[in-house]
């Protein structure tokens, strides 16, 4: 079997997908607009940072390259929350150390780059800017870094293209596909905690950190070289806003105020805030993601905010389910690209739904008293009834059901919890017994 799959985007699922279709007699050929990363200045291992998590390591694992990529990553075992006098509190992520991964996203997807490079029937092209394609004939066009057109034709072409998919472009003028974007009244912008004065982490490592401060939130994540990677989540107008912070002072009062005790090991931070861009936050939402002999797959299909950290972990799945619908069809790519648009629009979108959620959820950590007792029932149903009970956050994160099942089960772990509160049942949530009573009525 010769088909040639033409992968638009070499980022974190081009590389990936590269690896598993070349794994099952495919030959790839990857388009990439950036220069290749290999050779640049990420392995110093200072980068954006992802949290990686068990849906992710588990299509890791499919192709043997989950501990390679946990080489490179720190465990985060919980969130620590930083109150505006610096005060912490801890809460573990889920049971028995479970963790997810900060993990350097330049180093990840050289990684990835380097093992598809290892193998024959991939070819890499960088530096090539996809400038057009024809949906039904798998053909493509593209830039060169000497600004001269170059045309591929292959059997098939994915887009792996990012949340900006210069192929799905041509899905919008197609006729008959929907189409949704949705940007958020926030933006974000990263800043950097540095190592303190022993080169060591001045905060504990093995923590995903959040300031919560309601309409906004600041978190940090770990790097290998004892620095944090921190991302101010706040709308762009507002009180306070991106916008509205614009002189220095503006912003040394903002910082000082707000992260009290991360200003002192951010020495950059006024020079960060000013310098560095404020991103958007988008959710796309598209539907078909097959047309003739073109397919979306990853955040070229469905991008989402990144308050699950499930963005990449997503897209990691979308390759090992593409996979697996292979397997299912004897590699009939056109079957197999139907089944995976089918199996994977609901989980894309609710994945999509969960993310807007968790945004409000870890912003509403700051104190509002009812969310807090709702979450301190949740942890003690957890911790009782391990088997029993699964929050949504650890079947999100953890478990191996899919993110329809998951958002279906936490409104069923809903009716629950205010079925507790309605009845003041918290003090009969040890009674075994009777707690199995009530799941079985609200836990199908
Ligand atoms: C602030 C932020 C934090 C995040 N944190 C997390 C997290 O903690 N955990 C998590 O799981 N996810 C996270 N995500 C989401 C994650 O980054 C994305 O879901 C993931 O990168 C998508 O992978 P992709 O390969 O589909 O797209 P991308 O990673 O965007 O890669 C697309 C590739 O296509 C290339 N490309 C683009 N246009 C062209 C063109 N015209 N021609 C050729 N090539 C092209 C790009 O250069 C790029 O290499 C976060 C996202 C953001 C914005």
């Amino acid at each position: 079997m010769s088909q040639k799959v033409t992968l638009v985007g070499g980022g974190l699922a081009g590389s990936l997908l590269a690896i598993f279709l070349a794994k099952k007699g495919f030959k790839v050929s990857i388009y990439e607009k950036r220069p290749d990363m290999r050779g640049s200045d990420y392995e110093g291992g200072r980068s954006i940072n992802l949290a990686l998590s068990e849906r992710g390591l588990r299509a890791l694992r499919k192709l043997g390259l989950d501990k390679e990529v946990l080489d490179i990553g720190i465990p985060m075992r919980g969130r620590m929350m930083h109150d505006l006098q610096g005060q912490l509190k801890y809460q573990p992520y889920g049971h028995d150390g479970q963790a997810i991964y900060s993990v350097s996203r330049g180093l990840l997807n050289i990684k990835l780059l380097q093992m598809a490079d290892s193998m024959e029937n991939i070819e890499m092209f960088f530096d090539h800017d996809c400038t057009g394609v024809n949906l039904e004939k798998a053909e493509t066009s593209y830039t060169n870094k000497a600004g001269e057109p170059v045309e591929d034709k292959a059997d098939w072409v994915i887009a792996t293209d990012g949340a900006y998919s210069a192929v799905r472009k041509a899905f919008q003028t197609s006729g008959r596909f929907n189409y949704e974007q949705k940007y958020e009244e926030h933006g974000y912008k990263e800043l950097e905690i540095l190592a303190n004065a022993e080169g060591d982490f001045a905060m504990n490592k093995n923590c995903l950190h959040i300031w919560p401060r309601k309409s906004f939130m600041m978190i940090a994540l770990p790097n290998p070289d004892a620095t944090f990677t921190c991302t101010v989540f706040m709308p762009f107008k507002g009180d306070p806003g991106f916008d509205d912070l614009k002189t220095r002072s503006e912003i040394e009062a903002f910082v000082t105020e707000q992260f009290p005790d991360a200003v002192p090991v951010m020495p950059n931070v006024l020079d960060d805030f000013e310098k560095n861009p404020v991103g958007s936050l988008v959710t796309i939402r598209t539907f078909p993601w097959l047309r003739g002999k073109t397919a979306l797959l990853g955040d070229s299909a469905h991008a989402i905010v990144p308050f699950y950290g499930q963005g990449m972990n997503c897209c990691f799945e979308d390759c090992s389910d593409l996979d697996f619908c292979l397997g299912e069809t004897d590699n009939n790519m056109m079957e197999a690209l139907e089944m995976y648009q089918e199996r994977r629009v609901k989980n894309a979108n609710a994945i999509a739904d969960l993310a807007l959620k968790n945004f409000t959820e870890m912003r509403d950590w700051v104190g509002q008293p009812e969310f807090l007792a709702r979450k301190a029932i949740e942890h003690d149903l957890s911790e009782l009834y391990k088997d029993e009970y699964k929050a949504q956050y650890e079947l999100v994160t953890f478990a191996d059901v899919t993110y329809k099942e998951a958002w279906d089960r936490g409104f069923e772990n809903d009716r629950l919890i205010d079925r507790i509160i309605e009845d003041k049942l918290e003090s009969k949530i040890a009674d075994r017994p009777f707690m199995l009573r009530l799941f079985k009525e609200y836990l199908s």
